[in-house]
């Protein structure tokens, strides 16, 4: 056998969600309090996560898999993740409880439904989907560790929410544990530019990439060459835009939509301008009911946005107009034409008249 042929490369990946900044720093006093009174090592090491899926994988897989993550964000609906006391994994982890279980074990059974295949390397190497989510203090304790440690946290309170609307792809290249992580995905990143002018302000700090390595300059770096590498891959992304793909309308029965997008018969999304609709309204006011929206009534003079956040909530609204939550809702923008009549019909009601 010739000595030239290579084994292919393998590498760990762990996909996660992280809290949102003043609540990670909070974590993170947490798990240096634990470390300073229980000498335990594994306190440390990471930034607060909650795991989704951890799997080990050939690197050729990288770039179908992020394909696919994407699709799957494109689609996530913001989530509230309540954090409520302490719980352990007998005996060897403390962790904080993920009491709103039910929402991340959807999104897993969604990943799994969509990656699971993908993220197979052979039968002894299969992904392992979380089915207990939790924001681990300490793990790897030894028996006294965990015993003085579950002794004291287990009556200790803590509370806590924050809303995810993003998950972060970490890869090491080496199954040694001290090797550097660093981000092959974001999914809030593709379009950090325009994120930063969204207009719910309350989700601007969500999902800072997650750091795992003391050395946050190297991590930077590795980060860097990441992109280099898989400048080709992104060049076949449409530029501008935060959806990639139009993603099936629900209400709609005969349609063609790359449900698969690593199928053979895939084409080419053109990347067309931004269409302007116009539409007569009865109002440009809506009423606000939702519990995680802190506003009573909101203004909006189109249906649409180039922005192309990809949590937006608005995007399934274009559903009912024919359209995709995908694409479509970044470039058929619906103006509504409103009489000037309706528009003071509108202050009233903000008037509470
Ligand atoms: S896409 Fe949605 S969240 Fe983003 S700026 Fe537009 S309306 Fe706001």
């Amino acid at each position: 056998m010739s000595a030239d042929i290579k084994t292919p490369a393998v590498a760990e990946y762990l996909l996660l969600i992280e809290p949102r900044k003043d609540l990670s720093d909070a974590i993170i006093n947490i798990k240096k309090a634990f470390y300073d009174q229980y000498k335990a090592p594994e306190a440390l090491k990471g930034k607060p996560h909650l795991t989704l899926v951890s799997y080990v994988q050939y690197t050729s897989f990288e770039s179908r898999i992020v394909q696919k993550l994407r699709t799957v964000s494109m689609q996530l609906s913001p989530l509230a993740i309540d954090l409520q006391d302490y719980g352990s994994f007998p005996s060897h982890t403390i962790f904080i409880q993920v009491v709103s279980r039910s929402a991340i074990q959807n999104l897993v059974r969604n990943i799994r439904t969509h990656l699971q295949g993908l993220m197979k390397l052979d039968k002894d190497n299969k992904p392992h989907f979380i089915t207990e989510p939790h924001i681990t203090i300490a793990r790897k304790l030894k028996p006294w560790q965990y015993e003085q440690g579950w002794l004291a946290y287990s009556h200790q309170q803590f509370s806590g929410r924050f809303i995810a609307s993003s998950m972060v792809l970490l890869k090491r290249e080496s199954p040694d544990q001290n090797t550097s992580w660093f981000i092959v995905l974001n999914s809030r990143d593709c379009r950090s530019a325009r994120l930063r002018q969204c207009c719910f302000s309350q989700m601007k700090n969500i999902c800072e990439p997650i750091i795992t390595n003391r050395d946050e300059q190297k991590l930077q770096q590795d980060h860097f060459k990441v992109a280099i590498s898989s400048k080709k891959e992104e060049q076949q992304y449409l530029q501008g835009r935060g959806a990639q793909i139009n993603t099936r309308n629900r209400f709609l029965k005969d349609e063609r939509v790359k449900e698969h997008v690593e199928a053979i018969d895939d084409w080419d999304e053109p990347n067309l301008a931004t269409q302007y609709i116009e539409q007569e309204a009865k109002t440009i006011v809506n009423k606000v009911e939702s519990p995680d929206v802190g506003m009573a009534y909101s203004m909006n003079a189109y249906a649409g946005c180039e922005h192309g956040c990809i949590y937006c909530y608005a995007r399934n609204v274009h559903e009912y107009w024919g359209y995709s939550a995908g694409l479509d809702f970044e470039r058929k923008i619906i103006v509504k034409k409103t009489r000037p009549s309706y528009c003071v019909n509108s202050s009233c009601i903000l008037n509470g008249k």
